[in-house]
């Protein structure tokens, strides 16, 4: 398949003149971001979550700015993502495919140079079927099931793994590591539960890096760091912690252009099942953006966009690609059609869309949609230089 993407012989003219919204991605933000949480985590080592194309945003251009900030530990969760990762980052990264693998891609998984993270004896044992064959031990990493039941050995697994060594005399061990589900919420005693029962269990395999945390966890204390942490959405910009104003720099926004200005009177409908009726008259605007573009139809009626301080609230239900928002509060003539009104930005976070349309960041930033123009902002290539020594140094 031709990796290049499709170029019509409109490509050229394929500007954000013609675009019918824009999404602006904040790379350098993002790799403040990194270091901010590095640099919290300290010295444990801080990777990166780049699932889901960077929750959204695009791995192809994000991975490589990590990396160049001086992450080596790569996280995405299927193998194919890794498999499309592995030839844009430098040798000194590592790829670890949190999902392990589909039955029979073992050696496809090996010859990417990836890491699988075994999480089921199933999933062991082939990686250490392959790994008996070569001459060269394959480097794994194990999840450990510390109480979320999602992925990950469970301790009688556990137990069984240390009582046949045979199993793991073939790998280079890696990672050992857990995921915490109630991170996001400091108080939950499942933190401290999950933390005790991890490090319990990590015992009983041989020694390696201890990785548990995610963004949240990182802010549940050192305790929690142990030898490497694993953000994704706290890179992004979403807020780690629900109790404290947001520390993070805000990475993503989103304009959408104003396509058509109307005057309704009291009584006109706005939009598809006439969830919405004007009770006095109304001026208001259709905007080039809808749920094909993950602007999600739970925002009808609920959401809104900016315009400069002034909130406009979406009315009506959102269509396919369009939305309608209120804006008899701008002075007449101040929003003309070809504008365009802030989605995400200043006035309006990731999080707080996601509040509006009951749902949590992480749905919002990986639903952001492929017809979005999209540009990126890295004003500072870092020197190259710079993380060789870092490298040599290490
Ligand atoms: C997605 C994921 C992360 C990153 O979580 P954030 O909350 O986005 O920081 C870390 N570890 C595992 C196992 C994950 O699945």
């Amino acid at each position: 398949m031709n990796s290049e993407p499709q170029r019509s012989r409109f490509s050229d003219v394929i500007t954000n003149d013609t675009a019918g919204a824009i999404l602006t991605i904040d790379v350098d933000a993002i790799c403040e971001n990194y270091r901010m949480l590095e640099a919290k985590a300290c010295p444990a080592a801080c990777g990166a979550v780049v699932k889901a194309d960077a929750y959204g945003l695009g791995a192809a251009k994000i991975a490589p700015a990590l990396a160049a900030a001086g992450c080596r530990q790569f996280f995405v969760a299927h193998l194919e993502e890794g498999m499309a990762l592995a030839g844009l980052l430098p040798e000194q990264a590592h790829i670890f495919v949190l999902n392990g693998l589909p039955p029979g891609t073992e050696a496809l998984c090996a010859e990417a140079g990836l890491i699988p993270v075994l999480n089921s004896l199933e999933q062991l044992r082939a990686w250490s079927a392959l790994a008996a064959q070569g001459r060269s031990r394959l480097p794994a990493a194990i999840q450990i099931d510390s109480g979320m039941s999602r992925l990950g050995l469970s301790p009688e697994e556990v137990e069984h793994v240390a009582g046949t060594p045979a199993l793991l005399a073939h790998f280079d061990l890696r990672l050992v590591m857990s995921h915490l589900a109630c991170a996001d919420e400091p108080n939950n005693t499942a933190n401290a539960d999950q933390l005790a029962s991890f490090l319990r269990l990590q015992r009983l395999l041989p020694a390696a890096p201890l990785s548990l945390a995610n963004s949240s966890g990182i802010f549940l204390g050192a305790d929690f760091h142990l030898d490497l942490v694993r953000p994704g959405a706290a890179l992004y910009g979403l807020a780690p912690r629900a109790d404290a104003p947001n520390p993070m720099r805000p990475v993503v926004s989103l304009a959408a252009r104003v396509v058509q200005l109307r005057t309704i009177e009291r009584g006109a409908f706005v939009g598809y099942g006439a969830t919405f009726r004007a009770e006095r008259t109304m001026r208001i605007a259709t905007i080039s953006v809808g749920y094909a573009d993950g602007w999600l139809r739970s925002l009808g009626n609920a959401g809104a966009a900016w315009f400069g301080a002034t909130r406009l609230p979406i009315i009506g239900r959102v269509s396919m690609d369009s939305a309608t928002i209120d804006v008899t509060d701008l002075p007449e003539g101040a929003l003309v059609p070809g504008m365009f009104v802030e989605l995400i930005g200043p006035h309006q976070s990731a999080d707080e869309v996601a509040a509006a349309a009951g749902t949590i960041g992480y749905e919002i930033l990986t639903s952001l949609g492929q017809r979005y123009h999209r540009q990126y902002f890295a004003r500072r290539a870092e020197p190259a230089a710079a993380s060789l020594e870092k490298d040599m140094a290490a």
